[in-house]
This record gives structure tokens, sequence and C-alpha cells, in this order.
């Protein structure tokens, strides 16, 4: 199984809007663009909103039916390690597999000398094809590097195996994730990185560093955005050099994690994957049902009810929703308007508020943030949600759209001039 060139990975934590969603798609490949649409949902996701893996495989499965979609699509088992990685097994075909929690740990002394031996070729001046001024890599940096990060490929060639044995070389793509800690990594790093990866016979085909600055889920990227860019540059030259050395699957591409929103990026990772004629896949943080709120808000009456209702649980319950985000998000409280403001909203003032739309005075990224975050309090409400999501489908379906189209394919591919 191969991933192709472009690939977009779409979260849906409510399994409704997997039709909407892929209408996306549709509209891309109109306009000449094969995007490959991947299902992502993580384990705690799942735990959160109390579904289970094949939910989201038979979504796909429906919404691929029914929009005749007959080119490739994946179910990506989102984040997964040996404690979970079981319950993908079935209804997954692409697997990310996340090391993060393995960084840092120390490999045997025996791994480790194998590891600096293999990589002292490398040692001393070293030159990146197409970046004009050589690195100098040491003896401690690879030692250092492999100290940080081989046990942790160690790690994730053990659950490839698994994978491997319960469904077949071959059979399913493999991400490798390293991208939720506080440390980037730097291109030098993803390059030894990779070497380790190939060592282990991983045949890895996305891979998700953590670049620098901040990816905040579901708003725009924070950082130095110049210093990103020598960044990403740096990172596809490496890998293209690290296929070559280590024999890495020939479509292996950097893979950007909460990707969604991250609008002043986006032109400088369009401009760099064509002018290198790369791949990438953007995987999206689950900000489809940021546009179910958004979209039962402009619905009005009783569903607009419903969305202030659950913004009102979300502000009483900040701490316990935003604990186990605390890395991925950045919310001024002073800044979240009060429930008896936004009581009074009209359903446009409500979506305007929560609709990623910078330019809308009334756009506010702090309420934003706490709302992707509280999809636990709409999970709660059951039945009395998700009939909602089904009695207003249309308009919610044509914000799902209009979201990943107009907001992220249109500016991440340069649609923009194809109208
Ligand atoms: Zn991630």
């Amino acid at each position: 199984m191969q991933l192709k060139k472009y690939s977009f990975g779409i979260g849906d934590r409510f399994a409704r809007q997997g039709e909407a969603q892929l209408k996306a798609f549709v509209e891309a490949e109109k306009k000449g663009l094969d995007i490959t649409p991947v299902w992502n949902k993580s384990g705690r996701e799942h735990s959160t909103v109390n579904s289970e893996p094949h939910e989201t495989r038979i979504a796909a499965d429906n919404a691929v039916k029914n929009l005749n979609w007959s080119k490739p699509w994946f179910v990506d088992a989102d984040h997964v390690n040996m404690s979970n990685v079981a319950g993908f097994i079935h209804s997954s075909d692409f697997f990310t597999i996340d090391v993060a929690d393995y960084i840092d740990k120390k490999a045997s002394k025996k791994e480790l000398d194998e590891f600096v031996d293999r990589n002292s070729v490398f040692a001393g001046e070293f030159s990146i094809t197409g970046i004009d001024k050589p690195f100098n890599l040491t003896r401690d940096m690879l030692v250092s590097a492999g100290e940080k990060f081989l046990f942790a490929i160690k790690e994730a060639a053990r659950i490839y195996r698994y994978i491997e044995k319960k469904k077949g070389t071959l059979n399913f793509i493999t991400e490798i994730s390293m991208d939720e800690v506080t440390r980037s990594q730097s291109p030098l790093e993803l390059f030894l990185i990779l070497s380790a990866i190939a060592a282990e016979n991983i045949p890895a085909q996305t891979i998700a560093p953590k670049f620098s600055g901040r990816f905040n889920k579901g708003v725009d990227y924070q950082g130095d955005i110049k210093q990103f860019a020598i960044e990403f540059e740096q990172d596809l030259l490496v890998i293209d050099m690290a296929v070559k050395e280590f024999g890495l699957p020939e479509n292996l591409k950097l893979s950007v994690h909460s990707g969604s929103d991250k609008f002043s990026i986006y032109p400088v990772i369009g401009d760099l994957i064509r002018k290198y004629d790369k791949g990438i896949h953007i995987k999206t943080a689950g900000t489809t049902w940021l546009e179910e709120m958004t979209g039962l808000a402009m619905a009005g009456g009783d569903a607009l009810a419903l969305a202030v209702k659950i913004y009102s649980q979300a502000l009483a319950r900040f701490d316990e929703l935003c604990s186990p985000y605390a890395a991925v998000i950045d919310i001024d409280k002073n800044r979240l308007p009060s429930d008896a403001e936004v009581s009074e909203w009209d359903g446009r003032r409500f979506a305007d508020a929560l609709r990623h739309n910078p330019g809308n005075p009334h756009y506010n990224p702090h309420m934003r943030q706490l709302v992707h975050v509280a999809y636990k309090i709409a999970a709660e409400q059951g039945e009395a949600y998700t009939g909602m999501l089904e009695k207003h489908r249309e308009i919610i379906g044509s914000q799902v759209t209009e979201n990943i189209y107009d907001r992220h394919f249109k500016n991440i591919f340069n649609l923009n001039n194809q109208g």
C-alpha cells in the first residue's frame, strides 16, 4: 500500500460528517488536484466520546460509497502505541505510531554503540544536498541523538512488527510521530532519526517531527515563520537524502500534525513542496466538530440554544477540559465571553466568534480553542446533540466542506487563482 503525494487527515468526532468532508476532496479533484482523504481518530478521542475504532471505518466506508469515491482513502489509527494498538488492527489501514513518550529514555550501551558506529561515517563536515552551508556533525552529537531517540525508534519497531504480524506486510501505511513534545527536532536530528528507522527496517511513508513554534489546536501557527521556513526546507532535503542513503520508501514525506488552521505557514509549506516537487500529509485537529457548532448556531432556535448551553458548560468546566490539552492550547481566560453575553447573541454572532476567519472582528481564538476541547460535553448530550446534527445536516455540512476546501485546500495547494 502506497500513500500518494498529497494526503489530508480529517477527524470526525461524532462520525456524522464523512460525506461533507469528502465533498471537499471531490471539489479538489474537479480542479485536477489529487488529495487522498485519511480519516484519523486517536484513542483519546474515542474514549472521550465513548466510540470504537470500527465506527470510524463504517463512517468512512459509507461516505466513500455514497459519493462514489473511487480513489484511495485510509482510516488512521492516530497516535497509537503498544498499549492501545490492538483495538485498531481490524479497522485501520494507516497507523500513526507515536513514540513521543519514549524520547530521552536510554537504549542499552550496546545498541547506542552500534548506532554511533553506523552513523560515524557522517561525522565531521556534513553536507545536505541543496543546503549551501555544511553542518558540523560531531561524535558527541551522534551520542546525544542516540540517547534521545534510539530507544523511541526501537519502541516504534516493536509496535510496527506487531501490526505487521497481524495485518501482513504492505497491507498498511506506517507513519511515525514524535510531535507531542516541547522541544523541536532539528533537521540534523531528523536525519539521524531516519537512519535509526531504516536500521529497524520500518517502511515509514510519513514522519511527523516536532517543528519549532506552537501548533495549537484549531488556531493559527505561533512562532517565527522565517525560522519555520528554513527548518521545513531543510527537513524536505534531509528526507530526500535519507531516502537515497538508507533505502527508505521513495514516497516518504513530512506529516504536519495539528495542521488545521495554520494559515500563516500554508504559503511557506505550499511553495516549498512545489519548489522541490515533494508530497505532504497534513493532519487536522478534529476541528470538524467546531464546524458542527458553527452550523448549529447558524441554524438558530433550539440548535443555537444547544450550542450556547455547551459553551456555558465548557466555561464552568474549564480546568477539566483544558488540562489534557495544556501543551497544545493557549487560552486567555479574560478574553472568553461570559455565558450571559453569549446567551444574548444571535446565531450569526456566535458563528462569527467561533469560525476561523481572522478578518472578522468578532473572531475569538480563545473561545474557539475552549470549544475545540469541549467535545466531551457534546458527547454527554448524547441523542440531544447527534439528533440536532441530523436535523441540521445541510447547513452543518456546508460549513464542514467550506472549511476544508476554502480555508485549507485553496491555501495549501494554491487553488486561489482557479476559483
Ligand atoms: Zn500529533
